[in-house]
């Protein structure tokens, strides 16, 4: 809250009419009759023990081109918002999909913290946001949303480029596969009689790896983030067992026909026997395309400052714009993080790329502002 206050009272010094609004949005408008309006921004929150980056570069970002825009008096209206509840402490990115009129106030009533268990009303009303009103966009107010954000990876850092033009934010489908074996005695029971639920697990695991390294994208990546036996003793064959598996990639066919290859490894290893292992789709986020336009136009200000220095690249994380591009044009800049550390105290960027990122941005802000409204 008091970064949110900070931020709400520099963003009043521009003369944006700012408010924290019911979700703990910061949102700042720009007043008069503009006509189409640009929205930037990003988010304030981050992750327990995380960095000083995450988030808070883009919303800094906003609010300086904001004051670059009144200081050199041009004729352009941007509004900023720091999103709540980005990083998923209540639910999925609650405050922008508030904002994009997607989340009910039953969905507010039933959030509770993923970390305390409190009810997200109460930790609002702690926060003295009880009973305020949601501000909720007009999609025919933008043209459209730009955030910039660090990489959290370290494509750009390990490839001596300087910021990256992001294409989309990938999809992601997380299944759980359960084996089902027999549980015995691990020094009486000949190997040749075994139904080792764990074993076949792994040798699912070896399919499938296999299965993804022939087919996937350039950038697809996928991971095997759990996995546990039961009753999981050293004397005791395991009588099940357990993995997630979850893989990502921007391309909605290329998931598909992911998906198709992970089916089919599961019933070649069922079809071999001797376990059953069950395959079930927990989470599936949806690819989001960023706009050609504004790719084009991030390009054509990374090319102007930073010639031959950058790249269009998908984002394996989630950010906040892949909900806005559900409703309106929206793109994405990155900047490197220094060994593509995030989430932790080390996260960094280069002061110099901070600064070139930023007038990059600023630099693509002015052209779409500058550019005619599509009939
Ligand atoms: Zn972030």
């Amino acid at each position: 809250m008091a970064a949110r206050m900070w931020f709400a009272g520099k963003l009043g010094e521009t003369g944006l009419a700012t408010t924290i609004d019911g979700i703990g949005n910061v949102v700042g408008r720009s007043v008069g009759d503009h006509g189409k309006v640009l929205l930037l921004g990003s988010h304030l929150e981050t992750q327990p023990f995380a960095g000083w980056l995450d988030g808070s570069l883009g919303t800094l970002f906003a609010l300086e081109v904001v004051r670059a825009i009144k200081e050199a008096d041009l004729p352009y209206a941007v509004d900023v918002g720091a999103w709540a509840d980005e990083e998923g402490h209540f639910g999925t990115m609650l405050g922008s999909r508030s904002f994009c009129g997607m989340v009910s106030e039953e969905t507010i009533d039933q959030a509770r913290s993923k970390a305390t268990g409190q009810p997200m009303r109460e930790a609002l009303a702690d926060a003295g946001l009880a009973g305020r009103e949601r501000v909720v966009m007009d999609p025919a107010r933008y043209a459209g949303y730009l955030e910039a954000h660090i990489e959290q990876g370290d494509f750009l850092d390990s490839s001596g480029l300087r910021l990256g033009i992001v294409t989309g934010i990938v999809g992601i489908r997380t299944f759980r596969l359960a084996s089902s074996g027999q549980q015995n005695h691990a020094g009486t029971t000949r190997m040749a009689a075994r139904r080792d639920a764990g074993a076949a697990l792994l040798r699912l695991w070896q399919a499938i790896n296999s299965e993804f390294e022939a087919n996937a994208g350039p950038t697809t990546v996928w991971t095997f983030g759990r996995m546990a036996f039961e009753p999981g003793a050293p004397s005791v064959i395991p009588g099940r067992a357990e993995a997630t598996f979850q893989f990502r990639d921007e391309d909605p066919d290329r998931l598909a026909r992911l998906e198709a290859r992970l089916d089919a490894a599961v019933a070649a290893a069922n079809h071999a026997g001797p376990c059953l292992i069950e395959s079930t789709l927990m989470g599936s986020v949806d690819p989001s395309a960023m706009s050609k336009e504004f790719q084009e136009a991030l390009e054509r200000s990374a090319e102007r400052f930073a010639t031959g220095a950058h790249v269009r690249m998908p984002s394996g994380a989630g950010h906040d714009a892949q909900v806005f591009a559900r409703c309106i044009p929206a793109g994405m800049l990155f900047v490197p993080s220094i060994g593509g550390i995030s989430h932790h105290p080390d996260e960094d960027t280069a002061d110099t790329d901070i600064v070139l990122g930023c007038q990059v941005f600023a630099d693509a802000v002015v052209s779409l502002s500058e550019m005619p409204a599509p009939a």
